[in-house]
């Protein structure tokens, strides 16, 4: 059979994205609209696939597709390749069947020669535009396809344009074009030794497997990389007519979104250049003005956009990213796509759609991302601060970031590894410095739209961004930045806000985010179809607040070692570290539990009606000490001072630290492991929380504690620890004169305790799987070392598909959890089962533990909607397979 791997526009549809790439689907799918498209023909991801196959060569079936289909693009725009009066010209594009933007490659103006150029002129009538798109198509085609650095077409622009002493591109003459294009075609023949290739068909071909070669070039790799998109996919190419917004003032080339995609409006949002190509709009090469520009100049133009707009969104039920071109007053439209849009907008959208009866709430909540959530949790700055405003620039991407001014992405991605947060400073960005903005926490360009590359970048990275900020002038040999009269080098501190486009000078408070309504609304419609309860991992009674705030349905965990880290308690915790014995201990320990019960009344408080599940204690002690190297010289200071008691003090705090040191704390005295050898601490911590409660109940106060009991690994120590706190709370009881039920669980974050579980279960009121410990365990890596040494490297190179202590290894760390719970509920059906960790928020992670019975989620609380998301997902996702 012959296999096809050309599709004339009218052969395709939107729903053969894979094998025509985005753009050319959605062509075709305009096409068959009738909506106002050029005319042309899209090669398939198949034929780029075939290309690599065969050792990156186009394969003469293929060609003869292609030949196929320009016979008909001839027919149907009544123009010829190579026609002397009447030059058919076309443009080459990429897209593959992701979203890929501007990574890969385009040519445009294609088909011009030294003969066709002088049939464009006499037919536009307008010798200086055809010269200068030939001009352009050589720079184009030679760096695209021939492979010449770009730098030498610059640089005799440059010199032409300074001998000239112009200024502008626009005010070089027909005659300059004529000259300029002599001294290009010099460049080429010194370069790749040959004639600029003359024939159209031979320019095409060549052009089309330079396109291909763009799916492997360095920046599409590295977004791919990013984005964990597949490599295999290909890219289609759509060759299709010119048409030419660079034709006068009547012409021009824009960008329209159907609804606004920063601020989630319902009103056409864009930006357009008047007598301009389209690329210069997404290079962000020149700042585009707004669609108001073309309201004026083309009225009729603007309305028939507008019309088109709608009609798209109502086809395709989501917002459009729409490029256009106005040829002589004329509409075309050269793609449309599901506008890449902010957390705000999108959700904005899917709510807003839900209202007006283009979609059910169902896609309403399949639709947002759970993770982009977080980009919407951004922190703002405090609008109660007075700071001063450097500059102000376009607000591209929402949030506030502070960070050094870091000008090259190469330094960005070095800074990454010191912890110093960067804002990349550019005059703008283009694909090369993708990896430089992934690296930044905030992105600031003086040159560019809401479209241009940075834009559109930040927002997908969900990073704080600013464009367009013309107020600042870059000088790069320098590394320096010029606003207002000051100079701001590399290194130094700014703070920018991509809600605002305001820029200021070094760090400026910034206020945590607040929930929009239409957040709210797509959260309570998460609530009535989730299946896990979502709860709050919460340290602190302000913690326990947010977490309600954020929906919280209670606290699935609260690590009570982190209330030992505050700095007014830490020398108490040291005392009680350093006891020589239990009754010293105990002495540190009664000053400890006011404090403690203080923290527990707060959040139960914060809590009322609701559980609140208390972990004891799982500290690594030499964390609360100080360090050894720092020790030592104090102690030989205080030797030369003469100062013995301090020097005998500190020896013997010294002693103390070394014998607490540990090879692999991760491993180490930790966990239940302190409440075994050092029972008073967990005796202290179970009196503060049943008195907590106990009071709290005489005040009309009910809330619904839990005690759990961190690595267990043994039985044995459940049991110990199960006893130990079971006479507690019989003491306390008797003490108050009332009684409260305080289930104790246990927290599974060991292979063993999920292997023994039908042991562990018989002490065990409740389990909670600790998600972080329980992947360090199997997979035995310590976190911190892995991701700072080698698990990028696995990450780079494939050996890990995921890095597991963000995404749940479910194979291995799954199934050691989904064993834990089969034992657990053989024997207790009942039993209560929750997941806590890093992937409890995570959506592959979140509808793994549904499937698997876990009960409730819990999480910190800034991650609460995400997981509320996540789970009604999950939840759909079931439904969906019954
Ligand atoms: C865990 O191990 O997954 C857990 C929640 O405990 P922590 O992160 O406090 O060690
Ligand atoms: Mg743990």
């Amino acid at each position: 059979m012959n296999r096809k791997y050309v599709y004339l526009f009218s052969e395709g549809n939107a729903s053969m994205n894979h094998l025509l790439g985005r753009k050319g689907a959605n062509l075709a799918e305009m096409f068959s609209l009738g909506l106002p498209v050029p005319p042309g023909f899209t090669i398939t991801t198949d034929a780029c696939r075939r290309y690599y196959k065969e050792g990156k060569k186009i394969h003469p079936k293929v060609e003869k597709q292609i030949d196929d289909a320009l016979i008909y693009l001839e027919k149907v725009t009544g123009k010829e390749f190579s026609h002397p009066k009447n030059p058919l010209l076309v443009s080459v594009r990429s897209g593959s069947s992701v979203s890929m933007p501007g990574m890969m490659d385009t040519i445009l103006n294609l088909g011009l020669n030294d003969k066709t150029v002088q049939g464009l002129a006499e037919q536009t009538e307008n010798p200086r535009f055809a010269l200068d798109s030939y001009r352009r198509f050589i720079q184009m085609f030679s760096d695209v396809v021939l492979g010449i650095d770009l730098y030498l077409f610059e640089q005799e622009l440059d010199q032409l344009k300074e001998k000239e002493k112009i200024k502008r591109d626009s005010e070089l003459t027909a005659d300059h074009l004529t000259d300029l294009i002599r001294q290009y075609k010099k460049i080429v023949r010194q370069e790749v030794k040959d004639e600029f290739p003359q024939d159209p068909k031979v320019q095409l071909i060549l052009a089309i497997g330079a396109v291909f070669d763009s799916w492997n070039n360095q920046r599409s790799m590295i977004y791919r990389k990013i984005h964990n998109l597949p490599d295999d996919l290909g890219t289609a190419v759509t060759v299709q007519m010119m048409v030419f917004g660079n034709l006068g003032d009547s012409s021009g080339t824009g960008v329209a979104f159907s609804r606004n995609p920063l601020s989630g409006e319902n009103q056409l949002f864009g930006e357009y250049l008047v007598n301009a190509q389209g690329e210069d709009v997404v290079a962000g090469t020149r700042t585009p003005e707004s669609l108001c520009i073309l309201k004026e100049s083309s009225p009729k133009a603007y309305d028939k956009l507008t019309e088109v707009a709608k009609t798209l969104e109502n086809h395709y039920r989501d917002v459009q990213d729409i490029e256009f071109t106005i040829e002589n007053g004329r509409l075309f439209l050269l793609q449309t796509r599901v506008a890449k849009r902010s957390a705000v907008a999108g959700i904005k959208f899917a709510v807003d759609m839900v209202n007006e009866g283009l979609i059910s709430k169902k896609e309403a909540l399949m639709r947002i991302d759970p993770s982009n959530l977080s980009t919407l949790l951004h922190q703002t700055i405090d609008p109660e601060v007075k700071a001063d405003v450097l500059a102000t620039g376009l607000p591209a991407s929402p949030g506030a970031a502070t960070g050094i001014i870091i000008f090259d992405p190469e330094e960005a991605e070095r800074m990454l590894w010191t912890g110093q947060d960067v804002i990349l400073v550019r005059s703008e960005t283009s694909a090369d410095d993708i990896h430089g903005m992934v690296a930044s926490v905030g992105i600031l360009t003086s040159r560019g739209g809401m479209t241009s590359h940075a834009a559109v970048v930040a927002r997908d990275l969900g990073k704080p961004c600013i464009v367009g900020c013309d107020e600042i002038t870059i000088n790069l040999s320098q590394k320096e930045l010029y606003i207002q009269g000051k100079t701001l080098r590399e290194g130094d501190l700014i703070t920018i806000c991509g809600s605002s486009g305001k820029v200021f000078l070094g760090s400026v408070p910034l206020v945590p985010p607040q929930l929009t309504p239409e957040c709210h609304t797509l959260l309570s419609w998460a609530n009535e179809v989730k299946k896990l309860a979502v709860l709050g991992s919460v340290n602190t009674p302000e913690e326990a607040k947010t977490a309600k705030l954020f929906g919280a349905e209670g606290v699935g965990l609260c690590r009570t070692e982190h209330m030992f880290m505050d700095p007014a308690r830490v020398p108490i915790v040291r005392e009680m570290i350093l006891a020589q014995n239990k009754w010293e201990r105990k002495k540190a320990l009664d000053k400890l539990i006011p404090m403690q019960k203080k923290d527990f009344l707060g959040i139960f408080q914060a809590m009322e009606g609701c559980t609140v599940t208390i972990r004891l204690i799982d500290p690594p002690l030499h964390e609360f000490l100080p360090n050894a190297e720092t020790l030592t010289m104090e102690i030989e200071r205080a030797k030369m001072a003469k100062n013995y008691q301090e020097m005998e003090e500190k020896e013997e705090l010294l002693k103390k630290v070394k014998g607490l040191h540990e090879l692999n704390p991760a491993f180490g005295h930790r966990g239940c492991r302190i409440g075994i050898t050092y029972p008073e601490i967990y005796d202290m911590q179970t009196r503060a929380i049943a008195e907590a409660a106990l009071e709290l109940k005489k005040e009309g106060i009910i809330v619904y504690p839990e005690i759990i009991v961190p690595l267990v690994s043994h039985i044995n120590e459940l049991k110990t620890v199960r006893e130990q706190v079971e006479e507690v709370l019989s003491h306390v009881f008797l003490e108050y004169g009332d009684r409260i039920d305080i289930p104790i669980g246990t927290f599974i974050e060991l292979p063993r305790a999920c292997m023994t579980s039908h042991q562990i279960v018989e002490y065990s009121d409740f389990y909670t799987f600790g998600g972080n410990d329980l992947t360090q365990a199997t997979f035995g890596f310590s976190r911190d070392d892995a991701e700072g040494k080698y698990l990028a490297y696995y990450l780079d190179y494939k050996i890990l598909p995921e890095n597991p202590f963000v995404v749940l290894d479910q194979e291995g760390v799954g199934e050691l959890i989904r064993t834990a719970i089969e034992k657990g509920r053989a024997r207790k059906p009942q039993l209560k089962i929750g997941a806590c960790g890093e992937h409890s928020s995570e959506k592959k992670s979140v509808l793994f533990f549904q499937n698997i019975g876990v009960n409730f989620i819990s999480c910190r609380p800034y991650r609460i909607p995400i997981a509320r998301l996540a789970a009604a997902q999950a939840a759909l996702a079931a439904a969906e397979k019954d």
